[in-house]
């Protein structure tokens, strides 16, 4: 099966399609209208998937830092605007910037509400999206309507977009041996139409390792959907993730990488959530949500901390590099922390590579975390 994947690229569509309601009612807990499954087409081949953080398609993969055009075909302004708050969230980790165009312009990403009265939700992959033609959807909503809550509005175009940035279903994943109970999926998706041939594609296979880059199964995953754990021998749980997942944000941050910044300037501002990162890409200075300003190593899977200023319970608060050479973090006008270097003016503040964050003046360190690791 894998080497079905391996053929020439066409264009690969991915398509979710909400599944049927009498067969939810079965499935027990949480609401019917969540079991919606999402589903790979095959009819026009397929592309070599390379993997990186997520399971993505690196052929399908957009310049990093391109700015990728977007356009609606239909729908009102009250869909449009929740697919477009939702696929923001991507760009808040993806260094990827999305242009929201009229209907009438040229657009990398076309969007369809119920398009053609499609009523499945798909997108196609990645930079693939550019050679659908402009009066049709490389995107479908199928089943987004005045009532659907934002719940569902965040699942699924989250969902679409990261397939539209390039990334494959979680359970792809070379990492994860999944054993199916391959007659109970056969029976389920023969009731919509599905061969058997279909559903090894959609379902069972996987990326070949050879040909991938991917970081470890993340069952919190968007790109992930969820499966009945009778489609499993283990019955295996399948969570129903609506939200990026932490592995998510890192992965898409892996693929189109931000540019790394280690030095805050004369007069430079780190806001809440935003940090410095060392060269080396080892150690970060961050301005967390709490307040707190912290240097982590990154060099684990979790951010290990290593320094910080103390200033958490603060939330809101900045860091800022005084042009007389003082860093304070601050908030509402009121110092919570400073390093006392107010008498080095044009210092900049560096997070360097061995995990010291350095105030240095004219090539002199003037003040240092020391938070120096081997
Ligand atoms: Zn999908």
């Amino acid at each position: 099966m894998k080497k079905i994947l391996l053929f020439f690229g066409i264009i690969l569509l991915v398509s979710c399609s909400k599944d049927r309601i009498e067969e939810i009612k079965n499935e027990g807990g949480g609401s019917s209208d969540e079991y919606q499954l999402c589903l790979t087409e095959t009819d026009s081949a397929s592309v070599a998937p390379s993997l990186t953080g997520r399971v993505s398609y690196k052929e399908n993969r957009w310049e990093n830092g391109q700015t990728i055009r977007i356009k609606f075909l239909n729908g009102n302004k009250f869909l449009q605007n929740k697919v477009k708050q939702f696929a923001n969230e991507w760009t808040e980790y993806a260094n990827l910037k999305f242009e929201w165009v009229e209907t009438d312009e040229d657009a990398d990403i076309k969007i369809g509400f119920k398009w053609k009265n499609n009523r499945g939700s798909w997108s196609t992959i990645g930079n693939n999206c550019q050679n659908v033609a402009q009066d049709n959807a490389s995107m479908n909503f199928g089943w987004f309507d005045a009532n659907t809550s934002d719940t569902e509005f965040s699942r699924t175009t989250i969902h679409e977009f990261g397939h539209a940035l390039g990334l494959a279903h979680e359970h792809m994943s070379p990492f994860i041996k999944i054993e199916w109970n391959k007659p109970v999926v056969y029976a389920h998706y023969a009731k919509q139409g599905w061969n058997e041939k279909k559903v090894d594609f959609n379902v069972f296979s996987q990326l070949d390792p050879s040909k991938a880059d991917y970081s470890l199964f993340d069952n919190q995953s968007i790109m992930l959907y969820f499966f009945s754990p009778d489609f499993t021998l283990n019955k295996l749980k399948f969570p129903k993730n609506t939200i990026l997942s932490t592995m998510d944000k890192e992965g898409i941050a892996a693929m189109y990488p931000k540019p790394t910044i280690s030095t805050l300037r004369e007069k430079g501002i780190l806001k809440a959530g935003e940090s410095l990162t060392s060269e080396n890409k080892r150690f970060s200075l961050e301005m967390r949500l709490d307040g707190n300003l912290v240097i982590s190593d990154l060099r684990y899977n979790f951010k290990k901390v290593i320094w910080d200023t103390g200033t958490f319970g603060k939330s809101g608060a900045s860091a800022y590099m005084l042009a007389n050479g003082n860093l304070i973090v601050y908030k509402l006008g009121k110092y919570l922390w400073e390093s006392k270097t107010s008498n080095q003016p044009g210092a900049v503040a560096v997070m360097q590579n061995n995990g010291n964050l350095d105030i240095i003046l004219d090539g002199k360190t003037v003040w240092s975390s020391n938070s120096a690791q081997n």
